[in-house]
């Protein structure tokens, strides 16, 4: 029986044009699919029609496949000689737990190929024109999460608030809606000033992408006007400012 292989793949944010020529390889040659829910179907459809696909992710009614098992499944069907690929939303190594996984296999002594995939952050940012890190508004980006592990801390968005005023960074957040409040507050305490513009884009390079220009002051205000849920990512900082989708805003709200 030839050796099997296991590839963790990042889809990218939705568009299948976005995915890397080697991620649309990879897809076209595996035998099994181990699927995540912010995986398009169009995508998936780019599968060998022999390949036998599985979801595993938490939306459509059912509960998260456990991790754990997610990993025996691939363990097994490596083993069995199978071309297995873990699709995964995004970039596989930024947060959706892509190092987990790859560690977990590892240790069981199956090795991994991981590829690129566009994360949603510089989806989103890109798809308004936002340059993140415009040489006139930021030195730097953060990629954030706003859901702690379990059992972790959340981060200290006051910290992070200072260090953003302090060393211009724009900051991308991702997973951030339950705890937009806590963001707001905490990025506000930490001097960030309250009329620094904020994009919030779900669905990022989707058909059915939506989006939202706010101020830093205002944030969890807009986010519950807009009505906009996950996946959603926040992008913050005065590189926004410069993003074609806030010229005719930035006016009216005097940005
Ligand atoms: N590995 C993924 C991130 C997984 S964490 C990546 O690199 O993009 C899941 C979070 O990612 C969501 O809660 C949301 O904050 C963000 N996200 C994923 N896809 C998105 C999309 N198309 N548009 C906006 N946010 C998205």
């Amino acid at each position: 029986m030839p050796p099997g292989r296991c590839f963790l793949v990042g889809a990218g944010p939705g568009d299948p044009e976005l995915l890397t020529i080697k991620a649309l390889k990879a897809i076209q040659g595996a035998t099994l699919l181990l699927v995540d829910d912010l995986v398009g179907e169009d995508i998936v459809a780019l599968a060998s029609p022999r390949a036998r696909v599985i979801h595993v992710g938490k939306r459509g009614g059912c509960l998260s496949t456990p991790q754990a098992f997610i990993e025996r499944l691939m363990l097994m069907a490596v083993q069995e000689g199978e071309i297995v690929v873990r699709l995964k939303g995004g970039d596989p190594f930024i947060f959706g737990r892509g190092g987990e996984e790859a560690e977990h296999l590892r240790a069981a002594g199956v090795e991994v190929e991981v590829i690129n995939g566009i994360t949603a952050g510089l989806a989103a940012a890109t798809s308004l024109g936002i340059a993140l890190t415009h040489r006139e508004h930021a030195h730097g980006v953060m990629f954030l999460t706003g859901h702690a592990g379990h059992g972790q801390a959340g981060l200290d968005w006051c910290e992070i608030g200072r260090t953003a005023r302090a060393a211009q960074i724009t900051l991308v957040i991702y997973m951030g809606v339950a705890s937009v409040r806590e963001v707001e507050a905490g990025l506000l305490a930490g001097g960030l000033p309250a009329r620094t513009p904020v994009a919030l884009v779900r669905n990022a390079s989707r058909a059915d992408q939506e989006h939202a220009i706010a101020d830093l002051g205002s944030l969890s205000h807009a986010l519950q006007a807009s009505g906009l849920a996950s996946p959603c990512v926040f992008v913050i900082g005065d590189a926004v400012r410069a993003g074609n989708c806030v010229a005719a805003l930035a006016q009216s709200m005097a940005l």
